[in-house]
């Protein structure tokens, strides 16, 4: 079928919604275990960038698994497929002209590269929010840690599933050493770097 699917020219350009914002668009991708602070951080950036009028918007689980992912479990398969769907989403905000915040485990290095694929490489921001496990669990912040100790939760991220951190992220945060406010700061260098604002 996909032959006989011939993209319309539609008159307004990527350039000239971006135009429009007075920045470049851009995919800003947080990776790293549960309670690792992807979340807190994504939610004080996106604050932070709304205040300098950027547009943006945030994906986070929350968003994604209830509605266009809730037919996916937390299978090698489905989280590559969940993955695979954000960054499409992603990618359609980035031509809509918008700075996504992206929160999620993304524990597969080769789904993280698929994503940076379809966006393409200089649209993609990574963040490894790289809080150790020991911390992370002693948040505990939804008490899926302790569920998942005591058998209640298959394929758990740092428990019973692997995680792969990144090889080279643009930002890494360690959350028992950096405060929230100094998280942003280091991503809003990075991002500042690349939206020409
Ligand atoms: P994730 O989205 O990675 O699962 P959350 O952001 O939901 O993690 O939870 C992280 C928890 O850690 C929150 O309760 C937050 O208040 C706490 N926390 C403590 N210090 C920090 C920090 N420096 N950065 C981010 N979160 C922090």
């Amino acid at each position: 079928m996909e032959e006989n699917i011939i993209p319309h020219n539609f008159s307004i350009t990527q350039q000239q919604r971006s135009d429009l914002k007075n920045h470049k668009p851009l995919l800003v991708w947080f990776t790293g275990l549960s309670g690792s602070g992807k979340s807190t951080i994504a939610n004080a950036l996106e604050k932070a960038l709304f205040e300098k009028e950027i547009h943006t918007y945030l994906l986070d689980g929350d968003n994604l698994r209830k509605g266009l992912n809730n037919n996916l479990s937390f299978s090698p398969e489905d989280r590559t497929e969940n993955i695979r769907r954000i960054a499409e989403v992603a990618n359609l905000m980035i031509d809509a002209g918008l700075v996504v915040i992206a929160s999620f485990v993304s524990p597969y290095r080769e789904d993280r590269e698929n994503a940076k694929r379809i966006v393409g490489y200089d649209n993609f921001v990574e963040v490894f929010v790289n809080t150790p496990i020991e911390e992370c669990e002693r948040r505990d912040v939804k008490g899926l840690y302790a569920k998942a100790r005591a058998g209640e939760i298959e394929n758990f991220t740092g428990v019973n599933a692997p995680y792969e951190a990144p090889m080279a992220p643009d930002v890494e945060v360690d959350t028992t050493v950096v405060s929230v406010d100094e998280a942003v700061v280091l991503v809003m260098n990075e991002i500042k770097k690349r939206i020409n604002n």
